[in-house]
């Protein structure tokens, strides 16, 4: 009987444990779902929509390659898979584990009916370094700080070494498939995907041969080249990493291979990516709600007309501007940039982080639960090891230091891009002729500071010092 290789977010075929697994026996069929109802509040936004289309599209050529279509079906995963099993006599399905602990509760439930029913079913981990189960502290829970998680990563001697790529497939009969066209996951008018097409190649080969570039040389100065904004000292691995179009077991070993221990400040960042989804598995309400407890109660504000100046990259602070509109443009935003721009909204605003995780879903590419959330909990200082919150981030000074010649800013901002360096990051101190010069009309042209830095600074540690009076 055929095995039903389940794919998901693993749309590779290199380090593929279920498909590995399923092609040593029978026939393959190989499955995607598209499971909007069970992801509740977390379906897909419209950028990873953009970016799932693509890389389906990849992972079925490469399948084709060796003879096997891609069989695409859509709704929930446990009526699709039941159908797929029945149209083809499957007798075992393999998947690699998404940890996510909504998906989770529910694939426990596929499997044990699917065993019921007297197939084989075996999962795996093809997304993470190490098992979340396996990464325990000393009293036996998952890690709360970074530091310490990091030193057992490494203490473990590594991940695993990645499994080859399959070299030939046996395909089974095919079932019907819907076609990737009709899901409408692209978007029509607007089409608002051109920045993405320009910025972006989905696809295992592009998220390979992107880890080939940066492993050569720029990893030995990522340390640092990676805070600098405008620069390309990071590797850019983010959307191919939570589509899992490469593996990070691969990252690990490709970076080892090249640059030995010089690779470890790149592989720690892994180890962030490694820390937020451990936490997610045994926190499953991470996504909506402050780790540290004493943030239920915060005084976060109500105020759409700052939430939308935020989104829409219209704050007066050309930092925070240009990385709300290249996150608009490409679906990107710099590591830096989101910290500034998260901290300005958590911080300067007081609005809820929650807004701003939301709002980053809906238009990051590499939008993912566990990072994201972690991130989000981390600048607004409520999550595990999360940043304190009375360090405020000044956007000016963070521009000043990150984007020294305002190359980030002029390329997003081009309304200021007239402007010497000097006034690049704080228009507003500028001189009139200055200003006129550069063809900027502020309050017209480009918007005035929203806020007050240091006025926002006094009510944000105003708002915490409430909260932790009233905890
Ligand atoms: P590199 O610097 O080249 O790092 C390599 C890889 O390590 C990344 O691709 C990523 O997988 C991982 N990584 C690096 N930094 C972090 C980090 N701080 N936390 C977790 N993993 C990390 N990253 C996402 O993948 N998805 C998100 O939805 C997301 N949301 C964020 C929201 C906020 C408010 C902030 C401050 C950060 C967020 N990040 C998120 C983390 C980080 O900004 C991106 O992973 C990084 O900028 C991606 O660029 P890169 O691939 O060039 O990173």
């Amino acid at each position: 009987a055929p095995a039903i290789v389940w794919f998901r977010n693993d749309l590779r075929l290199d380090d593929n444990p279920a498909l590995m697994a399923a092609r040593s026996g029978a026939p393959l069929v190989a499955l995607y779902v598209l499971d909007d109802d069970s992801a509740g509040a977390w379906r897909m936004g419209g950028a990873s929509r953009w970016w799932l289309h693509h890389s389906l599209s990849s992972l079925a050529a490469d399948l084709a390659r060796l003879g096997v279509p891609l069989i695409l079906r859509r709704g929930r995963a446990e009526l699709a898979i039941e159908a797929v099993v029945a149209e083809t006599g499957a007798g075992a399905v393999y998947w690699n584990r998404v940890y996510d602990p909504r998906a989770m509760r529910r694939d426990s439930e596929i499997k044990a009916n699917l065993r019921g029913c007297g197939l084989t079913v075996e999962s795996f981990n093809g997304s993470l370094l190490f098992e979340p189960a396996h990464m325990r502290n000393r009293q036996g829970e998952t890690f709360k700080v970074f530091s310490p998680f990091w030193r057992a990563c490494l203490a473990a001697g590594g991940p695993p070494a990645p499994l080859p790529a399959p070299t030939k497939l046996n395909a089974a009969p095919a079932p019907a498939s819907d076609r990737l066209d009709d899901w409408g996951l692209l978007p029509k008018e607007p089409d608002w995907a051109r920045g993405l097409r320009d910025a972006w190649k989905p696809g295992e080969a592009s998220a390979r041969a992107r880890l080939s570039d940066f492993a050569k040389i720029r990893v030995l100065d990522y340390k640092n080249a990676r805070d600098c904004i405008a620069g390309q000292g990071a590797s850019r691995l983010s959307p191919h990493l939570h589509f899992v179009e490469i593996s990070p077991r691969r990252v690990w070993a490709e970076i080892i291979q090249s640059a030995g221990e010089a690779g470890l400040p790149y592989l720690r960042e892994l180890g962030w990516r490694e820390f937020f989804h451990h936490l997610l598995v045994t926190n499953p309400e991470m996504p909506e709600r402050a780790l540290d407890r004493r943030f239920d109660g915060f005084p976060w504000r109500d105020d759409p007309s700052a939430l939308e100046a935020w989104r829409r990259g219209r704050t007066g602070y050309p930092l925070v501007d240009a990385a709300m509109r290249e996150l608009w443009l490409t679906g990107f935003m710099h590591n830096r940039a989101r910290m500034v721009a998260a901290s300005f909204l958590v911080k300067h605003l007081l609005l809820p982080w929650q807004e701003g995780a939301r709002w980053f879903w809906d238009t990051l590419v590499d939008a993912d639960l566990a990072n994201n959330s972690g991130n989000w909990q981390w600048v607004a200082g409520c999550g595990a090891d999360a940043a304190p919150y009375f360090r405020v981030f000044n956007p000016v000074l963070q521009g000043e230091k990150f984007d020294p010649d305002g190359a980030y800013v002029r390329r997003f901002v081009p309304e200021l891009a007239g402007l010497e360096s000097r006034w690049i990051h704080r228009p507003w101190e500028a001189p009139a002729h200055v200003l006129a010069a550069a063809g900027v009309t502020l309050g017209e042209t480009y918007p005035f500071p929203i806020v007050d830095h240091a006025a926002a600074r006094a009510r944000a540690l105003a708002a915490f010092e409430e909260m932790r009076a009233s905890g």
